[in-house]
């Protein structure tokens, strides 16, 4: 099938009644307005503020209540309502996209074979995509309850949005919507960063008497800490995450040929699963540190916490639920790789994950298929309307 451009928004665009819009219309109308992170790639960005803009007046256009919320200064989070009693459902998804280098037309959303080509499209515009046809579904049909949204910021460098989001907002349970090919995920992995250093006595290269080598006390931790990784950690496992691990990420030290090296410094990522802290982690870690060079200096950077959601929580069961009757795969499942879903359930919101089916994610060629994006959309527009019951 040939390729060709996406539909133009409906008739009546951002201010039209909403009844026409289709997913395609919509999630054409959030690629074209690019929102590339800004800390990410500081060329291409700034286009966060335009998106939001666009999110917020389409969803008021459509009567749902929707105003902008600074998660760091010029860089809005979008919050909507619909509802106002009963438990409180809040949706999550980031409005942010890695950078577009590399593509041809990264911002000219091109249909083909079903799917929908264009930075975003897969993570996660879909997503956010079809958060808002549930808003607007739910606008014209109430449900019981309350559902907030939030289209937050930031996601793909530092989550400063999600985190504004947790520490401003309450709810009862949240729906993140990144990508996960219509699988329900009720787990995923965190993680940590750690730096490492040692110190030597720097002398002349021919001071052998006298030197002492910051990098090769630096080799004796990398080789105890790659074994760690194989022989401990990866016996160390979650059913949905799979093992725990490590990496040694990036090594730098020594100012001369000549010159025993005075400082070494090592980047480490531990990758954690559900059940592990990162204060334990990093205990262990620094506990075997010590046990090769002695006056080694490790220093957390950066922790982010997995995620577990037990699948008799109200919100995984009704999202089940859902994804039954529409013929989907219910079955729990639960990713390597780290999402804001975390971030609420450290602040006690069962958090839970479901969102689009493509794939490109962070890629050249980035799509979606827009019939999942429809069926995720009914799909959680029904998990909303049995959670405002349960
Ligand atoms: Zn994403």
């Amino acid at each position: 099938m040939a390729a060709r451009r996406a539909d133009p928004p409906a008739r009546g665009g951002l201010t039209g009644s909403g009844h026409g819009d289709s997913v395609e219309q919509v999630l054409a109308l959030l690629i074209r307005t690019p929102s590339v992170n800004p800390l990410l790639a500081p060329g291409e960005g700034d286009g966060e503020v335009a998106v939001a803009a666009v999110i917020r007046d389409w969803l008021t256009a459509r009567g749902v209540e929707a105003w902008l919320e600074e998660a760091a200064p010029g860089r809005p989070n979008v919050m909507a309502r619909i509802g106002t009693g009963g438990p409180v459902l809040l949706l999550c998804g980031h409005i942010d996209t890695v950078s577009a280098a590399g593509m041809s037309e990264p911002f000219e959303p091109v249909v083909r074979d079903g799917r929908m080509h264009g930075r975003g499209s897969y993570d996660m515009k879909s997503g956010v995509a079809a958060m808002m046809m549930v808003l607007a579904r739910l606008a014209r049909r109430p449900a019981a309850g309350t559902v907030l949204a939030a289209f937050v910021v930031d996601e793909e460098f530092a989550s400063a949005g999600a985190f504004a989001v947790a520490a401003r907002h309450r709810g009862d349970a949240c729906i993140l919507t990144e990508p996960s090919d219509e699988r329900l995920v009720l787990a995923h992995k965190g993680f940590v960063w750690l730096e490492l250093e040692t110190t030597g006595v720097p002398a002349h290269g021919s001071r052998w008497d006298v030197g002492r080598s910051a990098v090769a006390d630096m080799g004796r931790i990398i080789v105890a800490l790659d074994e760690f990784d194989r022989t401990v950690l990866r016996t160390r496992s979650h059913p949905l995450t799979g093992p725990a691990s490590l990496h040694c990420a990036m090594v730098s030290g020594g100012d001369g040929w000549s010159t025993f090296a005075p400082r070494c410094t090592l980047r480490v990522e531990r990758r954690t699963i559900p059940g592990e802290s990162a204060a334990d982690a990093v205990a262990e870690l620094t506990a075997l540190v010590s046990g090769i060079v002695a006056d080694a200096i490790v220093r957390t950077v950066l922790e982010r916490a997995p995620l577990e959601c037990p699948p008799e929580e109200a919100v995984a069961r009704c999202l089940a639920a859902a994804i039954t009757a529409a013929g989907g795969n219910a079955e729990p499942t639960g990713v390597a790789y780290w999402m804001d879903a975390a971030v609420f359930a450290a602040a006690g919101i069962p958090a839970v994950n479901y969102g689009v089916t493509g794939a490109g994610a962070h890629a050249a060629d980035e799509w979606v298929e827009l019939g999942s994006v429809e069926r995720v959309a009914a799909v959680i527009e029904a998990a909303a309307r049995a959670y405002a019951t349960h």
